[in-house]
């Protein structure tokens, strides 16, 4: 870690040829695939490459993250990225956060999620409404060099939900400043201002 006062580290770049992207998700590594084209990347899924999936055991997103990435590298000899994201409240001091796939059980039941977070915050007296999403990226490299970034959106949760566009908790999201939740706008729409877009933007910039 650099403390205060040392010299900044320079970001390492990400050169043309192979990355894996560390999901077993074939939407997400789509997605990723997609928001990497035209770099001279040639992009393979740690699950075409028989990668085990490492337990996240993680505090934060970027730990999880991280834990990923770094299994994925170490085991291919290739650079890798993965992703971890979720939903955190403000008033329920941050959960779900990196629980938030797990708080649709077994059967990823994202209307019983929702309905457990309503029900938590009708727990607490006027408790604010206030929630963001948060997306980590981190790229990792076999020699161990890890890169970070961390993206954010910020909104308030309706009750009931909204829309049926988007997946896990974006139909009771609402974006600062949008008059549709995450569930009702178009896919566009979302991808300009989310967590996800806003950390791809952050590692764009950097390593190319
Ligand atoms: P993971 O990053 O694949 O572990 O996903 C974590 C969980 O966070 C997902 O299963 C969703 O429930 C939630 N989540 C992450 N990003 C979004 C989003 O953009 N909309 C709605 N839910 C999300």
């Amino acid at each position: 870690m650099s403390g205060e006062g040392d010299a900044p580290q320079a970001i390492r770049k990400l050169q043309p040829g192979r990355l894996v992207i560390a999901s077993h998700n074939p939407g997400k590594v789509r997605e990723i695939a997609a928001l990497l084209e035209g770099r001279g990347l040639d992009v393979v899924s740690a699950a075409e490459l028989d990668l085990p999936e490492p337990e996240e055991t993680g505090t934060t997103f970027v730990m999880n993250a991280e834990l990923k990435a770094r299994a994925a590298a170490d085991l291919s000899g290739l650079p890798a990225l993965a992703d971890d994201s979720g939903l955190c409240v403000e008033a329920l001091g941050g959960d779900p956060g990196i629980f938030s796939a797990r708080w649709a059980g077994e059967g990823k039941d994202f209307a019983e999620a929702m309905r457990r977070v309503e029900a938590k915050l009708g727990e607490i007296e006027d408790a604010p409404r206030d929630a963001h999403f948060v997306c980590a990226l981190a790229l990792a490299w076999p020699d161990g060099h890890v890169e970070w970034f961390e993206g954010r959106v910020d909104g308030t949760l309706v009750w009931p939900p909204r829309g049926d566009k988007g997946f896990g908790y974006d139909a009771m999201f609402l974006p600062d400043g949008a008059a549709e939740t995450f569930g009702e706008m178009e896919e566009d729409a979302k991808h300009a201002i989310s967590h996800r877009a806003d950390a791809f933007r952050q590692m764009v910039a950097a390593v190319f």
